[in-house]
């Protein structure tokens, strides 16, 4: 009886929040690092599933950067490097294409649709759903502070958004499920970034929520401190200051983007806590770091 009441009590308390998200786009980007397991695959399966029985409509968007790593390294491609980033080759975005709009993709749509949702996978070719272009990367000299344009090959960024398969799969009550590959004016395959990607969706479809699960608790200060609550003036403060580093760096810049273009709140959390998704939607407390203007 105490376990029914309980059962009850939660589901009263998550009111005001489904009432708040009803109908509203909320997209989910997924890093390569928060899906490794099994049991977290299935059990952002089941979150996700839950979001749109009860009138939400989650957008995924998927990353894969470890599983692409372990690809490379069974088929023997090798890999250069510019200041240590990855260049992308023509080889190479075959493989990314391979293993995002595959093997990973089909799996993120049907641990969806497992837990009783349908969920379908396409990449940004599909629907012509994303326009990239070539991506150009600068760095700057520590020794001079001169500015280096850097280039990695076959790595895009989105020009443009077509959001027409996005809405009609939406309004028949699909889960899209996004891979980041995007295909040039020209015809070429490029692989970009999902942050970006999610960034991209995010704003084109004016979503209400745009959550990015990770393998961090959020953002973390210079001291390594959880950072709930951020202003984008603060975290362009910590990316110039270099204690917002790495993979962390496009997650922040895409919260920043969206926000600018109108997604109310862009949250940077840990996938692998049970029901990371749900926690920062229907509880009071949230779960990762809040970036707001
Ligand atoms: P994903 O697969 O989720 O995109 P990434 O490895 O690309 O994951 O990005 C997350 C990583 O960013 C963290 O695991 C961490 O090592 C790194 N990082 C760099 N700076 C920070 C910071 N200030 N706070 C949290 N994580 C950071
Ligand atoms: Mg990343």
């Amino acid at each position: 009886m105490d376990d029914a009441i309980a059962q009850m009590q939660t589901l009263i308390g998550a009111l005001p929040y489904l009432k708040r998200y009803d109908d509203q786009i909320v997209v989910v980007k997924y890093g390569g690092h928060a899906m490794g397991e099994e049991e977290t695959a299935l059990r952002f399966g089941r979150d996700i599933a839950l979001l749109e029985q009860v009138g939400v409509n989650p957008v995924v968007v998927h990353g894969g950067g470890p599983q692409i790593n372990a690809m490379l390294a069974r088929l023997g491609v090798q890999s250069t490097f510019v200041q240590g980033l990855r260049v992308t080759d023509q080889q190479m975005v075959e493989v990314v294409e391979m293993v995002l709009c595959g093997t990973v993709n089909k799996q993120v749509a049907e641990s969806i649709t497992r837990a009783g949702a349908l969920a379908v996978g396409i990449s940004g070719k599909d629907g012509g759903l994303i326009t990239a272009r070539k991506a150009t990367r600068t760095v700057k000299d520590p020794g001079s502070n001169i500015e280096q344009v850097l280039d990695l090959g076959l790595v895009g960024e989105p020009e443009s958004v077509d959001t027409r398969v996005l809405q009609l799969l939406i309004g028949a009550d699909i889960v899209p499920v996004i891979a980041p590959v995007g295909v040039g004016r020209d015809g070429q395959t490029y692989n970009i970034n999902a942050d970006t990607v999610s960034g991209a969706v995010a704003g084109a479809l004016a979503a209400e929520r745009m959550l990015m699960l990770t393998d961090v608790p959020g953002v973390l200060d210079a001291n390594k401190k959880f950072i709930p609550e951020m202003t984008v003036a603060e975290a362009r403060a910590g990316i110039a200051a270099g204690w917002i580093a790495g993979g962390m760096i496009p997650k922040v810049e895409t919260c920043i983007y969206a926000i600018e273009r109108g997604v109310k709140g862009a949250v940077i959390l840990d996938g692998r806590v049970p029901h990371a998704v749900l926690r920062e939607l229907f509880t009071d407390g949230g779960a990762g770091t809040l970036i707001k203007p």
